[in-house]
């Protein structure tokens, strides 16, 4: 059933939230409190780690490893929000659950419209932005537009310029110092990205498959061309009329990898790569759910050489 599939994010038990907001109202913080900064997600949380550098806490409020588009909101979560001087988010609805959050943890200073509210994708050149009526009720994921920006190594330069502002007008008095780490991390990544783009040039033009739309930006990057998705749309499984039309698509194309996304189960996927003589490559799309991948050039690296190994 399609519904199933809808994004979706489910309350804790009601006591446990009411319990929160009998708390009082947040405590206020004197110029001389470390910044408590929360990320909605992982490849923000590691990317304001780096900016906000010594000098403030940063909080991340989906697991690694956890699919965002299917959240459950905890308590624990609830109070992270509350206690937050700045919250990093998304921008494009990919953790659209924050909003639940923010409003049960009544703390002013993150909710929608506030300056200590950084919408990351500000700025970026947004891929597979959708025309004409967007129906959630179908379970698009993805209504904004792809939100999986970040794996497109160039904008990081943006997004991190956006986390460095926001980061300033809480904490005036550390600007000079977010700037300071954001340079530092930018040269870090140009170097490495350098590394990516020789390692994948022989690849250039090559179709890849996958089982989410996560890779709009990462194929843009790096030469790929998008051989098709396993959903049907964003959020929503494969109809068999779509799966038959996918399959014949790469059997004529002889693609070679589909990329799975580990967060979601791999049946479907493996069952294509068996008919279809291709390669399955299970990834995680996001830092830290592979140990040793907690940072936004690990993770990265790890991507790269997975795919470089695949389609040697
Ligand atoms: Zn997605």
């Amino acid at each position: 059933m399609r519904a199933t599939a809808r994004a979706r994010w489910r309350l804790a038990p009601l006591g446990a939230l009411l319990l929160i907001a009998a708390w009082g109202a947040p405590t206020a913080h004197g110029a001389e409190a470390r910044l408590r900064i929360v990320a909605t997600l992982p490849d923000l949380f590691v990317l304001t780690r780096a900016v906000a550098g010594e000098g403030a806490t940063v909080d991340l409020i989906a697991r690694f490893g956890q699919n965002p588009h299917d959240m459950e909101v905890r308590p624990s979560q609830i109070l992270l929000v509350r206690r937050a001087d700045v919250l990093v988010r998304n921008g494009l609805e990919e953790d659209a659950w924050i909003d639940v959050m923010v409003n049960a943890g009544a703390n002013p200073r993150v909710l929608r419209g506030s300056p200590n509210v950084v919408d990351a994708s500000q700025g970026v050149h947004i891929l597979k932005v959708l025309t004409g009526r967007v129906d959630r009720s179908l379970g698009d994921v993805h209504p904004l537009g792809s939100p999986h920006y970040t794996l497109d190594p160039d904008n990081v330069a943006i997004v991190t310029a956006n986390i460095a502002a926001g980061l300033a007008r809480a904490a005036p008095e550390s600007a000079r110092a977010f700037e300071a780490n954001r340079q530092a991390l930018l040269e870090r990544v140009a170097e490495a990205d350098r590394r990516w783009k020789a390692a994948l040039a022989p690849f250039r033009g090559t179709a890849i498959v996958s089982y989410h739309d996560s890779w709009p930006y990462f194929y843009r990057a790096f030469g790929f061309v998008e051989g098709g998705v396993v959903e049907d749309r964003p959020g929503i499984p494969a109809s068999p009329q779509h799966l038959a039309a996918l399959i014949r698509h790469m059997r004529e194309q002889q693609i070679k990898v589909i990329l799975h996304e580990s967060w979601y189960p791999s049946d479907l996927t493996a069952r294509i790569a068996r008919e279809t003589g291709a390669k399955l490559l299970v990834v995680p799309q996001s830092p830290g759910a592979l140990k040793g991948t907690e940072d936004y050039i690990t993770h990265l690296e790890h991507l790269v050489s997975a795919l470089a190994n695949a389609l040697k």
